[in-house]
């Protein structure tokens, strides 16, 4: 696995060990944490290894790790039991509540999830 920390990056430091975090997960490619601010009971984060800002921001060549943590996220949903209904999100811009730039999956589950999300 090619490793390309950006410096400076909060979820690159948390990959690395830098700062602290609540490990839900990791693989070789994935890290998933708990969210500091948690929305729903089960809220947690799933981040490419390598640093990719955004969605926007991915290329083709990214299709794998961006899919793949969406397979973490479904991995860590059967694990929790909240295969009755949990959402995976990801914020693009801060127009859509986008604060922190290196790509992550939302887990949100273990409660009634209002459709549409605000
Ligand atoms: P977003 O708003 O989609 O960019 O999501 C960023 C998420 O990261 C928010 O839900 C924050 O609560 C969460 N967050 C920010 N800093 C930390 C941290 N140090 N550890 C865990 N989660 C964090
Ligand atoms: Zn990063």
């Amino acid at each position: 696995m090619m490793s390309n920390f950006e410096a400076g990056c909060l979820f690159c430091r948390i990959i690395q060990g830098q700062v602290p975090s609540k490990k839900v997960y990791e693989d070789e490619h994935t890290y998933a944490f708990q969210d500091i601010n948690p929305q729903a009971p089960t809220h947690v984060l799933i981040v490419p290894k390598r640093h990719i800002r955004g969605l926007k921001e991915a290329r083709p060549e990214d299709a794998v790790d961006v899919g793949y943590c969406h397979i973490v996220a479904a991995k860590l949903a059967r694990q929790r039991e909240i295969e009755g209904g949990y959402r995976t999100v990801l914020n693009v811009g801060p127009g859509a509540g986008q604060s922190v730039f290196h790509l992550h999956v939302h887990l949100l589950g273990g409660r009634q999830l209002g459709w549409p999300p605000g």
